[in-house]
């Protein structure tokens, strides 16, 4: 059982929480050599996903724009913006 971890503030999710689940890409210009780096959200927790390299975790949309303004990232919300759930 692989433990996660609130990348923003450190909590420890419990798995009976649905966190927010993000993806960091990095943006290569082809015009200026720069890197940008992005955040890219999921609409919903997906456990695979969660694993994967470059994975995001956070517990609560506070700690997803903290977490966004201390790495100076742009954020991307691809579908529906996340709310959170307790099941
Ligand atoms: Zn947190």
């Amino acid at each position: 059982m692989v433990e996660v971890i609130c990348d923003n503030c450190g909590t420890i999710k419990k798995s009976n929480h649905e966190w927010i689940l993000g993806n960091e890409q990095q943006k290569h210009s082809l015009r200026s050599g720069s890197v940008r780096k992005l955040i890219r959200f999921f609409d919903r927790w997906y456990s695979r996903q969660a694993t994967e390299l470059g994975a995001i975790h956070l517990c609560s949309v506070k700690c997803k724009e903290e977490f966004a303004r201390t790495k100076g990232m742009r954020v991307i919300i691809t579908q529906r913006d996340l709310s959170m759930h307790n099941y």
